[in-house]
């Protein structure tokens, strides 16, 4: 039976993932079968979705409707000097497809209203969120309530990053209860900068929660928040309780 959703040449392709007791060729066939959306095509984004595709994701949607710039490329490892002024989620699209032909790449290239991206969250099985802003953060996160979609948030500046899962179960938190505690940083990369591979570090992690939560293996970040400090290179991790005061989840 299982032949027929992984052809010989993906049970090659994928065989070191699958040699995975806790993967195996079932947790293979449901990446397969997965729908992920990724929103924003960026230095988090080019990383989760390399991951993502390389992995065997069967269709990955990029959203996004910037153009590359010669300033990303420090660190958007998707593009190319090639793809300066071509639309990210078009140029992540060709990159993916060179580097696993088997999957399904799908590109938005266009800004989407609420009602479209609420459509979009509840068509995809988990939602990305590699964006640089605090607005679209917070949309999604509703969005994602509404529609009781997994979502696995990654932030990363400076030399810093965090990463944390929220899907929505009953007790669990979401992001505004993370934001609302903590605050946000409203700064971006373009004034704070950011080291090349930190985003990479954190969209590789988004990547591995996105197949853990697909796939069934280990243990997500859902009710925790990890933090890195790339400059000392360490990891801690924090609990995270649904708030009585969110104005989303409660
Ligand atoms: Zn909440």
């Amino acid at each position: 039976m299982t032949d027929e959703i992984l052809s010989d040449q993906e049970m090659v392709r994928y065989c070191r993932q699958i040699l995975l007791p806790s993967c195996d060729i079932d947790g293979q066939e449901k990446l397969k079968q997965a729908r992920v959306l990724v929103i924003g095509v960026g230095g988090l984004g080019c990383a989760a979705a390399q991951y993502l595709g390389a992995g065997g994701l069967g269709r990955l949607t990029l959203v996004d409707f910037d153009k590359v710039e010669l300033s990303n490329l420090q660190r958007q490892i998707l593009h190319t000097t090639a793809n300066i002024g071509d639309n990210k989620a078009l140029s992540g699209q060709q990159s993916l497809q060179a580097i696993n032909p088997e999957i399904e790449v799908v590109a938005i290239t266009r800004k989407m209203a609420g009602e479209e991206l609420a459509q979009e969250c509840l068509a995809h099985d988990v939602v990305v969120d590699c964006c640089d802003n605090l607005e679209t953060r917070t949309l999604l996160n509703q969005l994602c309530f509404n529609t009781k979609t997994p979502l696995v948030s990654g932030a990363a500046i400076r030399m810093e990053g965090m990463v944390s899962c929220f899907d929505y179960s009953d007790d669990a938190p979401c992001y505004q209860c993370f934001s609302q505690l903590f605050g946000e940083q409203q700064l971006s990369c373009m004034e704070a900068g950011v080291l090349s591979p930190a985003v990479g570090i954190i969209g590789s992690i988004q990547a591995a929660e996105v197949i853990k939560i697909i796939s069934g293996i280990g243990r997500p970040l859902i009710g925790r928040i990890l933090l890195a400090d790339i400059a000392t290179m360490s990891f801690r991790e924090m609990k995270l309780s649904k708030s009585a005061q969110c104005k989303v989840c409660s």
